[in-house]
């Protein structure tokens, strides 16, 4: 764990142990009221409150006995609480002791605990998007890197095997593209390879390139431990599908969680524990706000405490479940509720697991991980094109209404344009449908890797997509997408019949110049139609 998470938890410790003669004042004021002679339901309330609070967090910043002292408190306090009649002489001796016990384990002020925290991320991810290629035949090797940089790769060409091995200490790619016959042997590449991984504790993601498609040469790059093997002339769209494959296995987008819970100390904590980890969290403490939290910052889980002031957690994720939109989203309780019916009875409102409070960090990573997982998955299905992974026509229509709402709350311009595929049919006739996929995978994922991740890119309908720049100028998207538009008319594709080009027309409209979503798709699909007149492989502005 680096100084400055120690620094920040150390502080959030410190927060909490301010805290707690307060807290514990207050319980004892409370306690007085509940345990007078009539019984007071608001007090009754207050005092649960705060004893589940301290319950809930003591052990978190290292308060183990008072959080277990609270718990034993809680556990006989709820049933009375509920029950709402005042207490009989027995139980509320046995309550005060209870009560004293809290007390006494706030005094003792053991807060130096080590807060355990999970792994940080794993270190060594490659650097982006940089690749190396190693390939003695200068003019291959050119193209290679000409048309990898073309999907957005930063490639480092080595045309021999002396100074791949010093690179490697200074950079770390995401993959090397290995040739396999070198001047010094049939198979010096593979070998040189297999000699760099013996030296290595993690592999080195390796692809390997040949004129060599025999038994003897695919074996040596198994042995090398090759991930992929592509023979000359190399298919460049299936290299980078297969690049592609590893960039997204190292960097994840980050995972987005929201974090419901109207202690500040305690969502600080937890906050801390999934950013160490590298999530990208939102912290909530006022129920209100959950709806434009929802809107703003797309979470894809968000974890809720289910004792709120105002309004409930289950109440809470009743409101997020009315928006079909948030259906894919996952809602977990944190809680230190300790009845199991009542745990279920929650679930079945909405939730889809429940974590009980105090939470360790790792297993609060584990399960923040495990419940992204399955939301992403399940999104996935619901809002991806099959053939790209694009973002289908419902979602990016979804996407632009909820933009239009954002851009009219934050005062922002953006722009929403379609892409047309030129003279496509054609591409169709004189190569295959087969190919003709390929080409819309090919633009698919252009567009994804030359605008920025805030962009928003779907495929609206076959050989048509669909761009959203937030927060960008009509003039500067134009500008944006006139750059990609050149270099997918430069690209060569593949057929069996040799290369072939193909260009794309579009129209750009922008907010606020038209201020719903409708009129900003109309707007661009009329632009793009006078793109296509105006003679194609170009855009227009509405
Ligand atoms: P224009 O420049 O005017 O856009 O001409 P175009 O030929 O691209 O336009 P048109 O709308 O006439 O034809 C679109 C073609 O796209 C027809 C259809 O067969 C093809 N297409 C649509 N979806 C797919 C797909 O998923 N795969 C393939 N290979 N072709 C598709
Ligand atoms: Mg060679
Ligand atoms: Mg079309
Ligand atoms: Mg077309």
């Amino acid at each position: 764990m680096d100084e400055k998470v120690q620094e920040q938890l150390r502080q959030l410790r410190a927060r909490y142990a301010a805290e707690v003669p307060a807290r514990i004042a207050a319980l004892v004021e409370h306690w007085g009221q509940v345990s007078g002679v009539t019984w007071a339901p608001e007090a009754a309330d207050a005092l649960l409150r705060i004893v589940h609070g301290l319950a809930g967090s003591g052990a978190t910043f290292g308060y183990v006995k008072l959080s277990e002292a609270a718990r034993n408190l809680e556990l006989a306090l709820r049933p009375a609480c509920e029950a709402g009649v005042a207490l009989s002489a027995a139980a509320k001796e046995r309550l005060a002791a209870l009560v004293s016990l809290v007390v006494a384990a706030a005094e003792v002020g053991e807060a130096v605990g080590k807060v355990a925290m999970a792994d940080e991320i794993d270190a060594d991810v490659g650097e982006g998007r940089l690749v190396f290629l190693v390939e003695d035949d200068e003019l291959l090797a050119q193209e290679v890197t000409l048309q990898l940089e073309h999907y957005g790769y930063q490639v480092q060409a080595y045309t021999a095997l002396e100074g791949v091995e010093e690179a490697l200490a200074e950079a770390a790619p995401v993959a090397v593209i290995m040739d396999i016959m070198f001047p010094a042997g049939g198979l010096a590449g593979a070998e040189t390879i297999a000699a760099l991984q013996r030296q290595r504790n993690k592999p080195l993601p390796v692809v390997f390139i040949s004129a060599r498609s025999d038994f003897e040469a695919r074996l040596g790059a198994v042995r090398a431990g090759g991930m992929a093997y592509f023979p000359k002339p190399v298919e460049v769209g299936a290299l980078v599908d297969c690049l592609d494959g590893l960039v997204e296995r190292r960097i994840p987008e980050p995972h987005r969680v929201l974090i419901v819970e109207d202690a500040p100390v305690l969502a600080g904590y937890y906050a801390l524990a999934l950013r160490q980890v590298g999530m990208h969290v939102m912290t909530l403490t006022d129920p209100v706000g959950i709806l434009e939290a929802m809107e703003d910052f797309r979470p894809e889980l968000v974890l809720m405490d289910i004792y709120l002031p105002g309004c409930d957690g289950v109440e809470l994720a009743k409101i997020i479940r009315q928006h079909e939109e948030y259906l894919g989203v996952s809602i977990v309780y944190l809680s230190t509720e300790a009845s199991i019916e009542k745990q279920l009875a929650a679930m079945q409102l909405g939730a889809d697991d429940f974590l009980t409070k105090p939470i360790a960090a790792d297993h609060l990573v584990a399960a923040a991980r495990a419940r992204v997982r399955r939301a992403r998955a399940l999104q996935s299905r619901m809002i991806r094109d099959g053939l790209t992974n694009l973002l289908n026509h419902s979602a990016v229509s979804e996407q632009l209404d909820s933009e239009v709402l954002r851009a009219r709350r934050e005062h922002q311009p953006f722009v929403f344009s379609m892409i047309d595929i030129d003279h496509f049919k054609s591409v169709n006739d004189t190569h295959g449908h087969g190919v003709g996929d390929r080409v819309i995978k090919t633009l698919a994922r252009l567009l994804q890797q030359r605008l920025r991740a805030s962009d928003v890119v779907g495929r609206y309908g076959g050989e048509e997509f669909a761009v959203l720049l937030p927060g960008v100028e009509t003039d500067k998207a134009l500008e944006i997408l006139d750059a990609i538009r050149a270099d997918f008319a430069g690209m060569q594709h593949a057929s069996d019949t040799g290369t072939f080009s193909v260009s794309f027309s579009f129209g750009v409209a922008g907010y606020p110049h038209y201020n719903t979503a409708p009129g900003l798709a109309e707007a661009a699909d009329q632009a793009l139609y006078r793109a296509k007149r105006a003679g194609r492989n170009r855009g227009e502005s509405a």
